[in-house]
């Protein structure tokens, strides 16, 4: 399997080296030259495998760079029970009204991001070693990304992570969850501002290609394919675990906001996994909704971004949304080339021809939440259910 950037001007790659990349050079992101085909019999055969099997029989179809007694191995250590609290990794309960939940948050730090991070934290180790290179991760975060890269990073060889924070701005939780961390390979960078002014100096040295270079600077944010490719498995393990047979179909709705949880949903979905809808669900910063209703993509600047009850979705460029639309225009780099420059000029671009001519295809479907609706929801299911 060899990797292609959605803008079509970077050489095919395998995955080793496309574990290691932020932005393909090019500026685009990377995706395989075409989605591996599942067919009824091998769904029905991988039905019954654990968690760690599962991801073995689907991430051997994206990882053929690496021996799979390797990537076997690597799995095997990152989904385990000591780690994710249960057998399952990715249990699924359901509510009274039948609606499932499958939980995706038990993993070292509670964030769903070490779900993928785990693995990222030992594929890293495990390349870096066999071609005896060093990274050094440089990141930003207000909370989940800081802390779930940490943990996946921790003590690992090979790796030192730079992780930027603004003083006094996250959760008391995970300003304790990474400032207590001691390892050699972790630095915790205090700045005093906001966010973005952690995610300026981050790309700031992105930009600076020579500096890059020369200190081996590496991302862990979440256009990194090895992250979304990761999740793919969740979806898979999620729908065997909420149907009785492969006949069946699961809608999954998807807390969104740079979309890479619900892009691995579309790539499971494209693979042959039966989903009926995916439903992009965002709070008060509503540009995907807004995108799947009428077709507009209008990104905005963080001016215009709210700081809602639910940080991890405030986000109003979402990165891997370009993944999703370069399949929309039948993967043709020319087009995203031209509408990602509408993007650069602070305008967006109009997809509804798109959109209408696919139909109900790719299954998307969206809706937004305030505040005043979440907590009535929680309220709601904890009185009904007594699930929090
Ligand atoms: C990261 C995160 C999200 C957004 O996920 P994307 O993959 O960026 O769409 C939503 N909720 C929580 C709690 C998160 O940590």
């Amino acid at each position: 399997m060899k990797y292609i950037s959605t803008r079509g001007e970077t050489a095919h790659k395998p995955f080793s080296e496309v574990l290691l990349m932020g932005l393909a050079p090019d500026g685009g992101l990377m995706l395989p030259e075409h989605y591996p085909q599942i067919d009824r019999c091998t769904l029905d055969r991988w039905r019954g495998l654990d968690y760690p099997g599962l991801a073995f029989e689907i991430m051997r179809l994206f990882v053929t760079d690496i021996p799979e007694d390797d990537l076997r191995d690597i799995l095997d250590r990152t989904y385990t029970e000591a780690a994710f609290g249960t057998k399952e990794i990715t249990p699924v309960r359901t509510l009274s009204d039948g609606i499932k939940i499958q939980a995706l948050s038990n993993g070292p730090t509670l964030a769903f991001k070490d779900m993928a991070m785990q693995f990222l934290g030992n594929a890293f180790e495990y390349v870096l070693n066999k071609e005896g290179k060093k990274l050094n991760i440089l990141g930003a975060t207000s909370g989940d990304t800081g802390s779930a890269a940490e943990y996946a990073l921790r003590g690992k060889k090979g790796v030192n992570v730079f992780m930027l924070s603004p003083d006094g701005k996250m959760s008391a939780f995970q300003r304790a969850q990474m400032y207590s961390l001691q390892d050699g390979n972790i630095h915790n960078i205090a700045v005093k501002g906001m966010f973005d002014d952690c995610q300026d100096i981050v790309k700031a040295v992105q930009n600076d290609a020579a500096f890059k270079e020369k200190y081996h600077i590496g991302t862990v944010n979440s256009i990194n394919w090895g992250r979304i490719v990761a999740q793919v498995v969740y979806y898979f393990a999620g729908y065997f675990k909420a149907t009785q047979s492969n006949d069946e179909q699961v809608s999954f709705c998807v807390p969104s906001g740079n979309f890479g949880n619900v892009c691995a949903g579309h790539i499971a979905k494209q693979m042959g996994l039966p989903i009926r809808r995916l439903i992009v669900a965002t709070n008060e910063n509503d540009v995907l909704d807004e995108f799947f209703k009428t077709g507009a993509y209008r990104p905005r600047n963080s001016a215009h971004t709210y700081v809602t009850s639910s940080p991890s979705m405030d986000i109003s460029k979402a990165s891997n949304f370009e993944r999703f639309v370069f399949d929309l225009m039948d993967r043709d780099p020319q087009e995203i080339n031209t509408l990602w420059a509408e993007v650069a000029a602070g305008k967006g671009f109009d997809l509804q021809f798109a959109l209408d001519k696919v139909g109900g295809k790719y299954g998307f479907t969206s809706g937004k939440s305030t505040h005043a609706d979440r907590l009535a929801t929680i309220k709601q299911v904890y009185e009904q259910d007594q699930e929090l």
